[in-house]
C-alpha cells in the first residue's frame, strides 16, 4: 500500500533541515519547520512553507520533545515527519509515537533501531548473520574476572566500549594487563553517567584502522541494496571531518565483499529506509586484502550522504520519501552499479579551533554566502548565512562543502577551489585546517587512516604565524577602507585613481599574538603605498575596495582578498588563510595618529547628528567637532589636537560607516 506524502514536517534544524526541504520543493511536497527560541530567524524557518515554535533554546526542551513534534504535525496537518540526523532520528519511542498518531516516520521501524542501539547486541546479531565483527567479547557476564580473562584471550592492545556509547564516548584503549582494571572502571562509569548503561564490550584494538562505511537502503517489500562505500577515516575526537567516495585504493573485490556484508546486515533486521553500516578496516599491511569488521549501524540518513549522491547521481532524501510512501526502491543493485561515476569529497566546515584542540567556537557569522554560485560538480549544504549566530545550544557545523571530479585528484582540486572561494569571517572556523589537510601530500596519495590528523599535527595543527607581509596587507586594507567609507558622498568614488587620504607618511600599529606591538610605516604616492614592517618592504597598489573585496597589486602581481576593518582589528581572508589581526591603539588614542594632518575617522557605523565646526575653522584641542549617533548612543567627537579643519563635507543626518574619514586637522602653520 502506498501513501503519497503531501506535507512533511522536518523535526530538525540547520543544514539537514534545509537539505530535506530542497528535495521537498522539487517534489512538490509542502514543508513544515519547527524552531526553538534561538532559531526564530534561522534559515530553515525562512525556507519552510509553515513553521511551528516548539519552545526554549535547549534541545531537551524543544527539538528532543517528541510530544511537541507530534503536536506540531497535528496543528499543521503534516502527514509525515523527517527526523534528519541527531535529535530524535534514532529514538525508537518517537518512531512508535508517530505511528500511533497516524504520521509517517521517514526512517526505519522502531524494532530495527532497537536491534542496532546497543553495540554488543548488534555485534551478536551480525555474527549470527555471518557478518564479520571485530574479534572480542560482548557477553552478559560483566564480572571483572571474566572481562580480564577475555581481554587476555583477545590479546593486548584492546579497546573497551560502553555498549550504549556514542560520539566516541565511553571508550578506553588498553595496552597492558596492569591498566585494565582502572580502564574497565572508567569506561563503566562513563557509560553509566552518559548513557545510563555501564555494560561493556571488549574488542581487539586495531592500531592502524580506516573507517569505511556502506550506504544501504531497504524497502517495505524486503529488497535491500547498497550505494557503495564512504571513507570517513579523517577524524578528530573519533568524529569525522573529511569524507569521500569511493574509498581510496579499495579493490572492486573488497567493495563487493563489504557491500554484500552490509546488505546482509540490513536484511538481517528487515531494514526499511536509509542506513549506514560502519566497518573498521585493518590497514596495517595496506588496503589490499585488508580484513574488515562490522562496527555499528546508524539507522538514519548520515551527515556525509552527499558524497554518495555525487557519485551515483541519486537524491537520497527522495529515496527516503519514496520508501516511506511504501514504494519500491527506484533502482536495483545492478542498475546502481551502472550509475557509479567519478569521485567525491566532502569537508565539514565547523566553528571550532583546530589549533586549540578542536574546541567548538561560537559567534556571529560575518561573511559567508551559502548561496554562492558554485561551479559544476560543487555543492554547499548550509543552514546558516551571514548575520546568523552559531550558539552553544547546537552542533557547531556551519556547512558541508562537496565537490565531484572524474577522479580523486580532480575532486580534491575542485574541493580546494570551493573552500578557497568560500571566505568565512566573524568567528573561529576550521577552514584553513581543511585546506591544508586537502593539500597534504599523504592525503593526496590516499594514505588515510583514523590517526592521520594526529600523525600530521606538526603541519596541520600548527597555526601559521602572521608575517610582516601580512601586516603590510592589513595596513593596505586600513588605508583602502578609509577611502570608500563615506557612503554616497565620496568625491573620489568615481575616480580612476585611488587617492589615499595620506600626506607624506604615517604609522599604523598592530599587536601580534604575544601582545607585542608591530609598527607599520606607510608612505603613499597616489594609489601606491610603500609599507615597511620590520625589515620587509611591500609596494602595494590599491586597485579597488568595494567594502568587502580588496584588489591589490603587490610587486606587479594582482590579487584579491576579503578585508574587514574595524577599530579593534583587521580580518583578512585570502584563498588559503583567515587572519584576524589585532590593531593597537597607540597612546590610547586614534590608531592612525599622524605626523602632519590628524585624520579623524568614524569609530563605528552611525549617523551624523550635528556638525559643530566649519571647514577651514581653527580649533583647539578637545573642542567638540561632530556629534554622531552610533549603537543607539550619542557620541561627541572632539579634536585630538589644535589646528585647522579641512576636508569636512558632512551634513547632519548623513550615514557613515565605521572607519570613514570624517575630516582632517592640519597643523597650524
Ligand atoms: P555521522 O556518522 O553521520 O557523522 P555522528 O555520530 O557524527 O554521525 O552524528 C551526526 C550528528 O548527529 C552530529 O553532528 C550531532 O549533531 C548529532 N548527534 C550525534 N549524537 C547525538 C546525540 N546523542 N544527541 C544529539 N545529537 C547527536
Ligand atoms: P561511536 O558510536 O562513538 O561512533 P564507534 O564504535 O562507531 O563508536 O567507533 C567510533 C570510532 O572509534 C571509529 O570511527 C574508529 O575511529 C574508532 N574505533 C572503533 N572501534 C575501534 C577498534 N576496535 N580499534 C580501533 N579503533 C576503533
Ligand atoms: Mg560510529
Amino acid at each position: 500500500m502506498t501513501h503519497r506524502i503531501r506535507k512533511l514536517l522536518i523535526a530538525n534544524r540547520g543544514e539537514i533541515a534545509c537539505r530535506v526541504m530542497a528535495t521537498c520543493e522539487r517534489l512538490g511536497i509542502k514543508t513544515v519547520a519547527v524552531y526553538s527560541d534561538a532559531d526564530r530567524d534561522a534559515l530553515h524557518v525562512a525556507m519552510a512553507d509553515e513553521a511551528v515554535h516548539i519552545g526554549p533554546a535547549p534541545a531537551r526542551e524543544s527539538y528532543l520533545v517528541a510530544e511537541k513534534i507530534i503536536d506540531a504535525c497535528k496543528r499543521t496537518g503534516a502527514d509525515a515527519v523527517h527526523p534528519g540526523y541527531g535529535f530524535l532520528s534514532e529514538n525508537p519511542a518517537f518512531a512508535e509515537a508517530c505511528q500511533k498518531a497516524g504520521i509517517i516516520f521517514v526512517g526505519p521501524s522502531a524494532q530495527s533501531m532497537r536491534a542496532m542501539a546497543l553495540k554488543g547486541a548488534a555485534k551478536a546479531l551480525m555474527e549470527d548473520a555471518g557478518v564479520p565483527v571485530v574479534p572480542g567479547y560482548h557477553g552478559d557476564d560483566q564480572s571483572l574476572e571474566t572481562l580480564v580473562a577475555e581481554a587476555e584471550l583477545i590479546g593486548f592492545p584492546v579497546l573497551i566500549k560502553a555498549v550504549a556509547g556514542g560520539g566516541g564516548k565511553g571508550m578506553r584503549k588498553v595496552y597492558s594487563l596492569e591498566e585494565l582494571p582502572s580502564a574497565i572502571e572508567g569506561a563503566r562509569r562513563e557509560g553509566e553517567n552518559s548513557f545510563g548503561d555501564g555494560t561493556l564490550l571488549i574488542e581487539k584494538l586495531i592500531e592502524k584502522p580506516r573507517h569505511i562505511e556502506m550506504q544501504v537502503f531497504g524497502d517495505v517489500n524486503g529488497t535491500a541494496v547498497h550505494l557503495f562505500e564512504r571513507d570517513c577515516s579523517l577524524q578528530r575526537r573519533h568524529q569525522k571531518v573529511i569524507e569521500e567516495a569511493p574509498a581510496p585504493g579499495m579493490s572492486a573485490e573488497m567493495r563487493r565483499a563489504m557491500g554484500d556484508a552490509a546488505v546482509k546486515a540490513a536484511e538481517a533486521i528487515g531494514y526499511v529506509g536509509a542506513g549506514t553500516v560502519e566497518f573498521i578496516v585493518d590497514v596495517a599491511n595496506g588496503i589490499d586484502g585488508a580484513p574488515f569488521y562490522f562496527m555499528e549501524m546508524n539507522t538514519r540518513l548520515q551527515v556525509e550522504h552527499p558524497v554518495t549522491e555525487a557519485i551515483t547521481g541519486q537524491d537520497l532524501v527522495e529515496w527516503q520519501i519514496m520508501v516511506a510512501e511504501g514504494k519500491d526502491l527506484p533502482l536495483a543493485q545492478d542498475e546502481i552499479e551502472m550509475m557509479a561515476d567519478g569521485h567525491a569529497v566532502e569537508v565539514r566546515l565547523y566553528a571550532e579551533d583546530p589549533y586549540g584542540g578542536f574546541l567548538p567556537a561560537t559567534g556571529k557569522i560575518g561573511l559567508f554566502d551559502p548561496f554562492a554560485n558554485v561551479g559544476a560538480g560543487q555543492r554547499i549544504d548550509a543552514g546558516v548565512r551571514a548575520g546568523d549566530a552559531v550558539s552553544i545550544h547546537y552542533d557547531p557545523m556551519i556547512a558541508k562543502l562537496i565537490a565531484w571530479g572524474e577522479d580523486r585528484e580532480s575532486a580534491i582540486n575542485a574541493l580546494i577551489d570551493l573552500v578557497e572561494n568560500t571566505p568565512v569571517s566573524g568567528l573561529t572556523t576550521n577552514r584553513d585546517f581543511l585546506i591544508s589537510a586537502l593539500k597534504d601530500k599523504d592525503f593526496r596519495a590516499g594514505d588515510v587512516h583514523t590517526g592521520f590528523i594526529e600523525a600530521h599535527k606538526n603541519t596541520l595543527l600548527t597555526k601559521p604565524a602572521v608575517s610582516a607581509h601580512d601586516y603590510a596587507l592589513a595596513s593596505a586594507a586600513i588605508l583602502a577602507a578609509r577611502h570608500t567609507r563615506i557612503e554616497g558622498t565620496d568625491p573620489w568614488a568615481m575616480a580612476d585613481n585611488f587617492r589615499l587620504n595620506l600626506a607624506h607618511s604615517e604609522k599604523l600599529w598592530f599587536e601580534n599574538e604575544d601582545g607585542e606591538v608591530i609598527t607599520a610605516t606607510v608612505a603613499a604616492c597616489n594609489s601606491t603605498v610603500t609599507i615597511t614592517v620590520a625589515d620587509a618592504t611591500v609596494d602595494a597598489r590599491i586597485i579597488d575596495f568595494d567594502g568587502d573585496t580588496l584588489t591589490l597589486e603587490v610587486d606587479g602581481l594582482r590579487s584579491r582578498l576579503f578585508a574587514e576593518v574595524d577599530e579593534a582589528k583587521v580580518t583578512l581572508v585570502t584563498p588559503e588563510r583567515t587572519m584576524v589581526i589585532k590593531r593597537h591603539a597607540r597612546d590610547g588614542g586614534l590608531d592612525d595618529e599622524v605626523e602632519g594632518p590628524g585624520t579623524i575617522t568614524a569609530p563605528m557605523p552611525g549617523k551624523i547628528l550635528d556638525v559643530k565646526v566649519t571647514d577651514g575653522e581653527t580649533v583647539e584641542k578637545g573642542q567638540p567637532l561632530l556629534i554622531m549617533e552610533a549603537m543607539k548612543m550619542e557620541q561627541t567627537i572632539t579634536a585630538p589636537k589644535a589646528g585647522t579643519v579641512s576636508g569636512l563635507a558632512l551634513t547632519p543626518g548623513q550615514q557613515v560607516t565605521g572607519g570613514a574619514v570624517l575630516l582632517t586637522i592640519q597643523d597650524k602653520e
